[in-house]
């Protein structure tokens, strides 16, 4: 994988063929065989994409969502792990239909999305359940007010095809620099935060 100027990546495949000299014993002549496999590289990283990716809000699937995030708890004890659910969604679909629900699910992702950095990890674990690492700043009171402002980016007033409804989510929130051991264990904690967001009302979030 070779990047050229203005990041244009390009993939070579490359053959090295040692040939013995008249001894048998030592090397005579290397050749190097290049060839330029850019396409079909491409075409391979692009499905490899599409099986780790969430079709209907494109954020990724919650088998690789776990890869990466588990990756992250490796590298940076210091993350903050949040576990949103939307608010009362089966309302949505009940009173205006599936194909309704499915445009707020691809909003809802979309604003949350604006709002994360390069590192951050966005999957959907399934239905109107999502999850997000961020990586901490290491100041508490400063990560807090990234985690509301992404949590009020997952609200709004739906108004489209005459439908006018208030959307809102409920979210359990971990800091993983306590000792979390694995992706199941952080999804245990924020679910039970969650689930306390929820009973207190919703719309809210509950820090673990
Ligand atoms: P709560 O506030 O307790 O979360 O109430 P809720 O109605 O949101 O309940 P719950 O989270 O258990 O329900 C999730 C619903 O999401 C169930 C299902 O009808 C709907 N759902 C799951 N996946 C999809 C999807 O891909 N598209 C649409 N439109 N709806 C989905
Ligand atoms: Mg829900």
């Amino acid at each position: 994988r070779i990047k050229r100027e203005q990041d244009e990546i390009i993939w070579v495949h490359m053959v090295i063929a040692f040939i013995l000299d008249i001894t048998g014993e030592t090397i005579g002549d290397v050749f190097i065989m290049l060839s330029d496999c850019t396409k079909e590289m491409t075409e391979k990283m692009k499905n490899l994409e599409f099986a780790r990716m969430d079709f209907l809000t494109h954020t990724w699937n919650r088998r690789y969502t776990e890869e990466l995030i588990e990756e992250k708890m490796r590298e940076n004890k210091n993350g903050i792990f949040i576990l949103f659910d939307i608010d009362k969604f089966k309302n949505v679909n009940d009173s205006y239909g599936h194909l309704t629900g499915d445009d707020l699910l691809i909003k809802i992702c979309a604003n949350v999305a604006d709002k994360l950095y390069e590192g951050d990890v966005f999957g959907r674990l399934g239905g109107d359940e999502f999850v997000l690492w961020l990586a901490g700043s290491g100041d508490k009171e400063a990560d807090k007010i990234r985690i509301w402002e992404i949590f009020e980016s997952t609200k709004f007033r739906y108004m489209e095809k005459g439908v006018e409804m208030d959307i809102h989510c409920s979210a359990g929130v971990v800091f993983c620099d306590e000792d979390v051991s694995d992706f199941e264990e952080l999804c245990a904690r924020a679910d039970k935060a969650m689930y306390q967001a929820k009973g207190a009302g919703r719309n809210t979030i509950v820090i673990a």
